[in-house]
């Protein structure tokens, strides 16, 4: 056993997810990962959808690096640091219009607690609505916000005074065919939720405008549209967490673009700085001033080296068009994988936007979950050198979410694995095989 397996064992507290080996990475470069026996691999997960621009992507580092020698720690919101300033200023040019003012924290779920709290403090509601199986991050007040029992299990009771809402899911609807109904049955459901499921006191809906750790879950085009009509119509805030679906991942440089609405608070991490830890939450001028002097603080949040990083980032997506890149690489890989489901039952959908993808596994007609054998294929995939994740409300769906430089060659060498894991897990199984 590598002597870091060793280590992690008898040293480092963690819930890692199940794979048939451990992998000790070494470095990482573009979308291949490397380990200590020199093994390449297809990264096809990103490190969770972070590294957009991919790994160790050279200008990044060198803004990284040009930032260390100046100054590692400011405390940024006790002094002025230009990187935060200018990193602040890009997000207000990039984010949906009206967008325009910026916190920064270090992870997914510290920015969701702050737009949270800010979100509190600027309606003077308390409530919040969240979607059945969404996914925000796992502290306590992120996690009392998660639907996604696979995400949240163990440790509750959570916070009180969160209603959940039906996710606009058409594919386990009964408006499979039906999505635009689908969308906009969800979208007006939001309503009852208000009526029959709060005190009427409900600051926010929070939801993720493609669901990433819930499977991959796109909503039918109309949905948000179906819902910003009646939070209007109750005077309550839109946040929306682009912690996954954010920095062009989607083909557009975020999600909720899709959709055609502008949502009140924008929540970003993740692929913000292709590794390095920032998060963020960018509201409009009016929503931010209900935070006054000491209401809201992070230490370690704006750090300067992971701000010059974000915006070197930033310009290399815009630089390279990575949201086109996106669409066009995740069509052609969406097109493949479409092409594997006529030939395997065990697909029961092939959807995303972009590079974030979702390849749902059922066992029957009647959509029961392939779970284990989801599973199975993960590990099949990494025993032939691909990378990939695993989520969905019950843990079928493999997840392509390759970093956006990711090229064609490298998705076929993927989706070759795919196919193959495929194969061994329907032959080691008593599924159907067509
Ligand atoms: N929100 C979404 C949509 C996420 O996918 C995640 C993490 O996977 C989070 C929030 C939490 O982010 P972090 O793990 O950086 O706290």
């Amino acid at each position: 056993m590598s002597d870091s397996v060793q280590k992690y064992r008898d040293y480092v507290i963690t819930s890692f997810v199940k794979s048939v080996a451990p992998l000790v990475i070494e470095k990482a470069s573009g979308a291949v990962v490397t380990d200590v026996n020199g093994r390449e691999y297809v990264d096809c997960f990103a490190g969770i959808s972070v590294v957009n621009a991919g790994h160790c992507n050279p200008e990044v580092i060198a803004a990284a690096k040009a930032q260390m020698d100046k100054l590692v720690h400011g405390a940024s919101y006790l002094y002025h640091v230009q990187p935060v300033a200018d990193l602040a200023e890009k997000l207000a040019q990039i984010a949906p219009s009206g967008l325009t003012k910026t916190f920064f924290g270090n992870g997914g779920a510290e920015a969701i607690e702050g737009a949270l709290k800010l979100a509190r403090l600027y309606t003077g509601k308390h409530e919040f609505i969240a979607l059945q199986t969404s996914f925000h991050g796992r502290t306590f007040g992120t996690l009392s916000v998660s639907g996604n029992m696979a995400r949240k299990k163990r440790g509750g009771p959570y916070a009180a005074g969160v209603a959940f809402a039906p996710v606009p899911y058409a594919y386990r609807s009964q408006w499979r065919n039906n999505p635009e109904e689908c969308g906009r049955h969800c979208g007006q459901e939001i309503e009852k939720v208000i009526r029959f499921a709060t005190s009427g006191d409900v600051a926010a809906f929070i939801a993720e405008p493609v669901l990433g750790e819930g499977g991959i879950v796109v909503p039918p085009p109309n949905y948000f549209r179906e819902v910003k009509k009646v939070l209007d119509q109750y005077g309550i805030l839109f946040i929306a967490d682009e912690v996954q679906s954010g920095f062009a991942r989607t083909g557009k440089m975020f999600a909720i673009e899709h959709f055609g609405v502008v949502p009140d608070i924008l929540v970003t991490a993740k692929g913000i700085a292709d590794g390095f830890p920032l998060s963020a939450f960018t509201t409009r001028p009016e929503i931010a001033a209900a935070f006054e002097p000491g209401d809201h603080l992070s230490t370690f949040g704006g750090n300067p080296v992971c701000c010059a990083a974000a915006l070197a980032n930033i310009a290399f997506l815009q630089k390279e068009d990575l949201p086109a890149r996106a669409a066009e690489t995740g069509a052609y890989a969406i097109a493949k994988l479409k092409g594997l489901q006529e030939r395997s039952p065990l697909i029961g959908e092939v959807r995303g936007l972009g590079l974030m993808i979702g390849v749902e596994l059922v066992r029957d007609a009647n959509l029961t979950p392939a779970s284990a054998e989801t599973e199975a294929i993960r590990d099949a995939m990494f025993q032939q050198g691909v990378l990939v994740g695993v989520g969905g409300a019950y843990g079928n769906v493999v997840r392509f979410q390759p970093p956006l430089i990711v090229s064609q060659a490298q998705i076929d060498v993927a989706i070759s694995a795919f196919a193959e894991a495929l194969r061994q897990v329907i032959e080691s199984t008593t599924l159907p095989v067509s």
